[in-house]
């Protein structure tokens, strides 16, 4: 049986510090499905069928990925794929309350499912997407942060 696990998060946009991760977890993984969220409270920049396509573009190379978006609860996703992994990324100490809330939340929700943490790179553990969108609406080069194609669907949105 292949081992696949779900990334599932907003993605609004890729950064790489999702790639970074999208990367380790490939090397764990035989499949890492990466899932866009349709249900985020938040408000995005991008719509759900735009971060798949830049989550696409961003991933072409990697091996083991593959791109989808949900509606609904990640676990119900999970439980629908008949897959019991999720990813998570950890950034800072300031992730963890939120994450561990979440991961406990969805253990209490389903048993089957299990939350793994990774850490990227220290030189992406302070990107976040919101930063990006902030820097990029001051007229920052977000080069180091995002691939370039990104920075031009950012910067695109921002004039528009
Ligand atoms: P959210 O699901 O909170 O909207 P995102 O969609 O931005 O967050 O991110 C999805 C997942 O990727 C989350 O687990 C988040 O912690 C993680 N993540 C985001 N940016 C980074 C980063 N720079 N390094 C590591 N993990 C990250």
């Amino acid at each position: 049986m292949k081992n696949i696990a779900i990334y599932p998060g907003s993605f609004d946009p890729v950064t790489y510090g999702h790639l970074d991760i999208i990367k380790r977890a490939v090397k764990v993984f035989d499949k890492v499905i990466v899932a866009v969220a349709h249900n985020s409270e938040k408000d995005p920049v991008f719509s759900v069928l735009e971060r798949v396509e830049l989550l696409k573009k961003a991933t072409i190379g990697i091996r083991g990925v593959e791109i989808d978006d949900f509606h609904g609860l990640v676990v119900d996703y999970v439980k629908r794929k008949k897959l019991r992994v999720v990813i998570r990324g950890l950034r800072m100490i300031s992730d963890f309350e939120y994450e561990f809330q979440m991961a406990l939340t969805n253990r209490k929700l389903s048993k089957e499912v299990e939350t793994i943490f990774m850490m990227p790179s220290e030189s992406y553990s302070y990107l976040s997407s919101k930063l990006i969108k902030e820097a990029a609406s001051l007229g920052a080069n977000l080069k180091g942060f995002v691939p370039v194609f990104v920075e031009k669907a950012i910067k695109s949105k921002l004039t528009s």
